[in-house]
C-alpha cells in the first residue's frame, strides 16, 4: 500500500504511544462473553455486561448490582471507557456543545444537534452526534479551526462510541445519525473508526445508513474503506471544483491530485452501490464563483453524487467570509440546472462555537 507521507508521519506517531488500554466499552456480546469467562464467571454475564455498559450506561463496574459482590470488587478498577464531561454550552438553537476529557486528560468536542422533524417527513425527533475521531488534527485546512491547534492523538474505539453515549444520556433519548465530523480526520485513524462503527451499528443499535464518515481524502483509504461493503454515507470535504484552489485552502492536496482522489471516490461508488456526498465549504470570493459551480458540476457529471454547501462558519485566525444569501442560491441554482443533487447546509451551533469548521479542544 501506498502512504502519503502525511499519513504515514501520524501512523507512526501513533504507533510510538503506549498501547491505549483496551476498554470494555466498544465490545461486542460475542467479546464480552470471552472477558468474563476469563474471569471464571458463566456466559449469560457476558451478555448482563452488554446491557449494562450500553443500555444503562454504568462508568463503574462496581455498581452492576446483577454481578456477584466478590467479583466486583475484583474488577472494580478496570475501566469501563467513559469520559468525564469537561464542559458543556447550550446554542440558542438547541445544538448541545461537550468538551470531554479522556482518561489521559485530553479534551475533545463533541456535538449534540437535535431536530424535529421536517414538514412532510416523519415528525419524529431526530438526534444527531458529530464525533470527533483524533485529538486536534494533522490535516491544516486554511479554513478550519481544529487544525490550527496541531495534532496530539487518534482516539481508541471506546474513545468515539462513548461520545454518543454521552449524548444520548443527556438529552436522554436514543441518537439517530452519527456524523464523523468532529475533531480529526477520521482516515488517518481507519482501524478504530471501522471499530466503532461496528459498534455503533451493533452495540448501540445505530442504522448504518444514519452513520456518515466525513474525510478530506487521504490516499487509498477510501478503496480500502469501500472493501469493508458498509452502508455508511461518505462524504467528501472536496470545497474547490479544481486541483489550483483546492491545494490553496488543503494542503494535503497538493500529494494527491483531485483527479486521483475522484477516481477513488467513483471505485467507492462502484464497489458499495452506495452515492458519495461531496461537500463545499462557500468562501466568499474564493471558491464561490458561478465559473466555479459550473466547473463542479462538469467535474461531477455522471457521478452518484449529492452536494452539500456550507457556508463559511467564521473562525479567529483566518479573514475569510461567508458568502451573502444571494451568491450562496445562486451557487446552488447553477448546480441545480446542471442536475447536480444538492443541498445547503446551515450550520447549528454557531453561537456555541460548535458549528463545523469551528470545533477545537478548548473553551475559549
Ligand atoms: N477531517 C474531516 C472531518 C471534518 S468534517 C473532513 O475534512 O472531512 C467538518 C467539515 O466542516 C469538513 O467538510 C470541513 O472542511 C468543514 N469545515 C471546516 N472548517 C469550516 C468552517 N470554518 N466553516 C464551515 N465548514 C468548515
Amino acid at each position: 500500500m501506498s502512504a502519503t507521507p502525511l499519513a504515514s508521519q501520524v501512523d507512526s506517531l501513533n504507533a510510538k504511544k503506549s498501547e491505549l488500554t483496551p476498554s470494555l466499552l466498544g465490545a461486542s456480546v460475542a467479546e464480552l462473553t470471552t472477558w468474563v469467562q476469563q474471569y471464571g464467571q458463566p456466559a449469560y454475564r457476558g451478555k448482563q455486561l452488554h446491557d449494562w455498559i450500553y443500555d444503562k450506561g454504568v462508568r463503574s463496574l462496581s455498581d452492576i448490582s446483577v454481578f456477584p459482590k466478590s467479583w466486583r470488587a475484583e474488577v472494580a478498577e478496570i475501566p469501563v471507557g467513559r469520559s468525564t464531561l469537561h464542559y458543556r454550552s447550550v446554542a440558542r438553537d438547541h445544538t448541545v456543545k461537550y468538551l470531554l476529557q479522556l482518561a489521559d486528560g485530553q479534551i475533545i468536542e463533541t456535538v449534540g444537534i437535535p431536530s424535529f422533524g421536517v414538514k412532510g417527513e416523519s415528525s419524529k425527533s431526530r438526534l444527531t452526534v458529530c464525533v470527533s475521531t483524533q485529538v486536534g488534527c494533522p490535516m491544516a485546512c486554511d479554513f478550519c479551526a481544529t487544525g490550527k491547534g496541531g495534532y496530539k492523538r487518534n482516539l481508541a474505539r471506546h474513545e468515539i462510541v462513548d461520545q454518543v453515549l454521552t449524548v444520548q444520556e443527556d438529552f436522554q433519548q436514543r441518537v439517530s445519525n452519527v456524523v464523523f465530523m468532529g475533531l480529526g480526520e477520521p482516515l488517518l485513524n481507519t482501524e478504530n473508526v471501522l471499530a466503532a462503527l461496528k459498534s455503533l451499528n451493533q452495540d448501540v443499535g445505530i442504522g448504518q445508513r444514519s452513520l456518515t464518515v466525513s474525510t478530506v481524502g487521504i490516499r487509498d483509504r477510501i478503496r480500502e474503506l469501500a472493501q469493508h461493503h458498509l452502508q455508511i454515507t461518505l462524504a467528501v470535504s472536496l470545497h474547490a471544483p479544481n486541483q489550483a484552489l483546492r491545494e490553496q485552502l488543503i494542503p494535503s492536496a497538493r500529494a494527491y491530485p483531485i483527479e486521483d482522489l475522484l477516481a477513488e471516490c467513483r471505485e467507492y461508488v462502484e464497489i458499495t452501490g452506495r452515492r458519495v456526498t461531496f461537500e463545499y465549504v462557500l468562501l466568499a470570493g474564493v471558491n464561490d464563483f458561478p465559473e466555479h459551480a459550473l466547473e463542479l458540476a462538469k467535474r461531477l457529471r455522471g457521478f452518484q453524487t449529492h452536494v452539500n454547501l456550507i457556508p463559511y462558519n467564521p473562525i479567529q485566525e483566518v479573514d475569510y467570509k461567508r458568502p451573502n444569501r444571494d451568491r450562496i442560491e445562486a451557487f446552488d441554482k447553477i448546480l441545480k440546472e446542471q442536475q447536480i443533487a444538492v443541498s445547503i447546509r446551515y450550520s447549528r451551533g454557531l453561537e456555541a462555537d460548535a458549528a463545523c469548521g469551528q470545533l477545537r479542544a478548548s473553551n475559549s
